[in-house]
């Protein structure tokens, strides 16, 4: 037989390095980026075409490179950050693995053009799938421009695995975000084609969470500071009553950089265990300066994981220092966040004169005629709409209900203030409160779509949010079905988010935190895109407005959930796939007592 073994040929191998180091365009920035810190910039622009699927540009006021040295940089391996493995043990760099142009290089049409201070003319040099094309001197500024075009142009299945326009630049933004929170002392700027996304000037860190998530945030950092002889701990945390549902607001960084550690994040979790609000993840932004040495950050290529030399003390000092904040700024009491919410301020209204609402009047209204008046039902009724009524004709759509109504004329028991039991003529049922208004809401505002329903509650006192710029381009992603449920939303301004209605089975009060976990949601998710919009804002609203556990209810409501439950399509499952009740047949309970 014949020997099969073969040494793959470079472009090959190249190719393969590039599916770790260069998975989209969000990641060939951070790598951009990183060689442009490395390089001692500390002016940085990135310019972005169609979310760098047709094109990125990075350009520098960096060291730049000799005319030798440009040759090398795109060669497999070509680093001038380490040259012995020892080096490996004492990372200071951003970069040393001498993979990300070669990688870029070899998926991509790369142009890169360099001068060094010391140098009269640059160099530019063209090179398309790892071949050199063209060399030439050229007139430049000192610095580095790196140009990126048509990337994945010879991967097609990498290409298709690319997501949407706004996708792609919400990865681009949370990658520059954490590259430039992590050096607040270099300018950055990104643009998409002519708009500027962000300017951000030289600031201290303070400054620049500011500059990147809006003034708004600054009223919920804490400021955390220790120092022990391994490690400094510098930053923010976030207020716990400003937490998220996602872990978008986590930001850790070790001699800053950017990095992934759950052995860490749990031990900040922990510090906050009893005052985060039910399902919510802590915020921070947490700056560990530890002796490189006691590092090892060659885990793996896109070197976001970090070994420690002693992870368990630092476990512990991370976590009495988080403890520590919390607690000298007061916020460990029991704070009452249900109560907060129902008649808030918004902060961004806070020095604004109030407003007295602009009801239209319906000159023709005329209380004795048949139909219910729009305002009546839609404004004065709020704390109903939730549940609302059902028409006497579906009640017998049901044969379930249909049942309990006949059995005993509709009795049923809140138990626990979280389950309500009612019976037919052969079983007991027993049901989760929250799960089946969950399951309601969603119907309902499922239906609004499917029968072109846009009907929509005007909101009193409309409310604004400021929006970050990813929440801007979820904004634009979901605008249209969001108008089609019922809300009216409308961007003033640039990141100025003005809600002023929204459907009537969502109560009022509630608007800025519906949308506010909407964006959440959507924000670190990206798998979403593949779902219906539809189907997404729905469940999320269905999980941020429903009754929860815990709340007692009067008799009429508890009645309501039990008719509109069983006149859904799908009765048994919550839209999380979640079993809404479960009943004990006559048979099962004579057994108990046999
Ligand atoms: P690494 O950063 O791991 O060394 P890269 O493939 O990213 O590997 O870059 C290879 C080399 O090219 C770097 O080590 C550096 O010497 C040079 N280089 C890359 N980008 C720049 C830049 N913006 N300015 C100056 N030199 C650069
Ligand atoms: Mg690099």
């Amino acid at each position: 037989m014949k020997d099969i073994i073969k040494i793959l040929p470079e472009h090959v191998s190249n190719q393969i390095a590039a599916g770790e180091v260069v998975q989209r365009p969000s990641s060939l920035i951070k790598e951009l980026i990183e060689n442009s810190i490395d390089a001692l910039s500390d002016k940085i622009q990135v310019f972005l075409n169609q979310s760098g699927k047709k094109s990125i540009k990075v350009v520098d006021n960096g060291l730049g490179m000799s005319k030798k040295d440009l040759m090398l940089c795109f060669q497999r391996h070509a680093t001038s950050k380490i040259s012995e493995s020892n080096d490996l043990f004492n990372i200071k760099s951003k970069g040393f693995r001498g993979e990300a142009l070669s990688s870029i290089a070899a998926v991509s049409f790369l142009e890169i053009v360099t001068r060094r201070k010391t140098d009269k003319f640059g160099y530019k040099i063209k090179i398309k799938a790892g071949k050199i094309e063209s060399n030439e001197k050229v007139v430049s500024n000192v610095g580095t421009y790196v140009i990126v075009k048509n990337l994945f142009f010879n991967v097609p299945a990498r290409r298709n695995f690319l997501k949407s326009d706004s996708v792609e630049l919400r990865h681009i933004i949370n990658e520059f975000n954490r590259i430039s929170i992590a050096h607040h002392d270099i300018n950055f700027t990104l643009y998409q084609r002519e708009s500027e996304i962000f300017s951000l000037l030289k600031s201290s860190i303070h400054g620049r969470i500011k500059n990147i998530f809006g003034k708004k945030i600054e009223e919920n950092l804490i400021p955390i500071r220790e120092k022990t002889s391994f490690v400094k701990i510098d930053g923010y945390i976030i207020k716990p009553e400003a937490s998220k549902k996602t872990r978008g607001m986590q930001f850790l960084f070790v001699n800053n950089r950017f990095i992934k550690n759950n052995f860490l994040f749990h031990s900040i979790n922990k510090a906050y265990e009893g005052i985060l609000p039910e399902k919510n993840y802590p915020g921070f932004f947490i700056f560990l300066e530890v002796d490189s040495k006691s590092i090892d950050v060659n885990i793996h290529p896109n070197k976001i994981e970090v070994r420690f030399e002693d992870e368990q003390s630092l476990y512990s000092i991370i976590n009495s220092t988080v403890k520590h904040s919390l607690g000298i700024f007061q916020v460990t009491p029991t704070i009452d966040f249900e109560a907060k919410s129902s008649f808030e301020i918004p902060y961004s209204k806070r020095f604004d004169q109030p407003i007295s609402p602009k009801i239209e009047v319906d000159s023709n209204f005329n209380p004795f005629k048949n139909t219910t008046s729009k305002y009546h039902s839609k404004i004065w009724n709020k704390s109903e709409t939730i549940y609302e009524e059902v028409g006497s004709s579906n009640l017998f759509n049901s044969n379930l209900l249909n049942e309990i109504v006949s059995e005993n004329g509709n009795k049923i028991f809140q138990i626990m203030n979280s389950y309500l039991i009612t019976s037919t003529s052969n079983s007991l049922l027993i049901i989760d409160q929250e799960r089946a208004h969950q399951r309601i809401i969603y119907e309902k505002l499922m239906k609004k779509i499917t029968k072109s329903d846009n009907s929509s509650q005007q909101l009193i006192f409309p409310v604004n949010l400021i929006l970050s710029e990813s929440q801007k381009l979820i904004y634009y992603d979901l605008k249209n079905t969001l108008t089609e449920m019922g809300f009216r939303v409308n961007l003033k301004d640039k990141l100025n988010l003005n809600i002023t209605g929204i459907p009537g089975i969502c109560s009022d009060n509630k608007a800025t935190k519906i949308i506010e976990d909407l964006f959440d949601e959507f924000e670190n998710d990206h798998k979403k895109e593949s779902f219906s919009y539809g189907d997404l804002i729905a469940k999320s609203i269905s999980q941020s407005t429903s009754i929860k556990k815990g709340i007692s209810l009067q008799k009429e409501e508890q009645k309501k959930i039990v008719n509109n439950l069983f006149n859904c399509k799908e009765q048994l499952l919550s839209p999380f796939q979640q079993k809404i009740f479960f009943s004990i047949s006559k048979p099962e309970l004579q057994n108990k007592f046999s």
